[in-house]
């Protein structure tokens, strides 16, 4: 499949068309991410517009996303620039494409989840660090923060933590962006890899 065809499936399982966007810039104005971003929002349309799936899929912008869709209520045309970014970061992952940095902090916020049933703030920000090699990035907030007691140094997993692991372990099945190809929409086609896995109670 050329760079072309896949950008063509990826704008259609968004359901964004190249001529919906007019290039106002609103999008980029209210987006709370756009500072650190090196492709606003804008952006990502221009280069669905022009082709360039590579300026999309090279750009941090995908990583950095948090799908607030403060772009689509600002869009007066409401493109979901967020569905487009979202279909471009599965075609990133199929690629081998990743940012150092934001992968080890997806990776160890899931094991985090997965080990205690949820998030361990403490074990998160040192664990990044490390694996990020930024050592004493914000170290200078902690005193303060165990101070305020808005930290614990001692995880504390919540009853249930393994059957929270089971259903990462579904969904990350569910989401593997090698099952499932350019475009190919996993909430409307709605049909998940089969599994052995036991229904969890929640
Ligand atoms: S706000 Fe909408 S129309 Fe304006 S640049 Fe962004 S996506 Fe395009
Ligand atoms: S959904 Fe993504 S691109 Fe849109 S405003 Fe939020 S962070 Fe920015």
């Amino acid at each position: 499949m050329t760079d072309h065809e896949t950008l063509a499936h990826l704008m259609e399982a968004a359901d964004v068309r190249q001529y919906d966007c007019y290039q106002c810039g609103k999008c980029s104005g209210g987006c709370p991410m756009a500072d650190a971003m090196d492709l606003k929002p804008r952006g990502v349309m221009r280069c669905a517009q022009t082709g360039s799936l590579n300026g999309i899929l090279n750009s941090n912008t995908i990583w950095l996303c948090t799908g607030c869709y403060a772009c689509v209520d600002r869009c007066p045309h409401d493109v979901n620039v967020p569905a487009l970014i979202e279909e471009s970061r599965y075609e990133a992952m199929r690629r081998g494409i990743k940012r150092r940095d934001s992968d080890v902090l997806n990776k160890t916020l899931v094991n985090n989840i997965k080990t205690f049933g949820r998030n361990h703030e403490m074990l998160l920000a040192g664990m990044y660090n490390v694996f990020a090699m930024k050592p004493i990035q914000d170290i200078e907030s902690v005193p303060h923060m165990m101070k305020k007691g808005l930290i614990n140094p001692m995880p504390q997993p919540i009853h249930g933590a393994s059957e929270v692991a089971e259903l990462i372990e579904r969904a990350k099945r569910w989401d593997d962006p090698k099952v499932f190809g350019p475009g190919e929409n996993r909430v409307k086609d709605e049909k998940p890899p089969p599994s052995d896995d036991p229904e969890v109670e929640l």
